[in-house]
């Protein structure tokens, strides 16, 4: 991976956490226990109960993948940073960028 490619992708990481970050706190605004006599407008509470179960799985999620980028964010610099963790292979730099926070390459992702 260049100097380029490094100052690229950081700026990519740190992009995709903003947007994270946005969206986390939107979907915590979301999953609020629902309250039985909340006056939903056309929801029925079993629907905001289920789009809260929704709500709280994208939440975990959009957390994983938050933590999973600060990891990639704090390796950037890492001799290894770009190496496949199982064929030790360097990733390329193309699917880097497109998933910062992947750790394998394309093929042993797809083992
Ligand atoms: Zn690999």
């Amino acid at each position: 991976m260049t100097k380029e490619d490094k100052e690229k992708l950081l700026k990519i990481i740190v992009a995709e956490k903003d947007n994270l970050l946005v969206n986390i706190k939107s979907l915590e605004e979301g999953s609020k226990p629902v309250a039985p006599d909340d006056a939903i407008g056309r929801l029925t509470r079993m629907d905001a109960i289920n789009a809260k179960s929704i709500n709280e799985a994208n939440l975990n999620t959009a957390k994983v993948k938050l933590v999973k980028l600060e990891r990639a964010l704090s390796k950037l610099d890492d001799p290894d940073f770009g190496i496949c963790a199982i064929c030790e292979e360097p990733i390329p730099v193309g699917r880097i960028m497109l998933i910062p926070e992947t750790t394998v390459c394309v093929q042993c992702a797809d083992k």
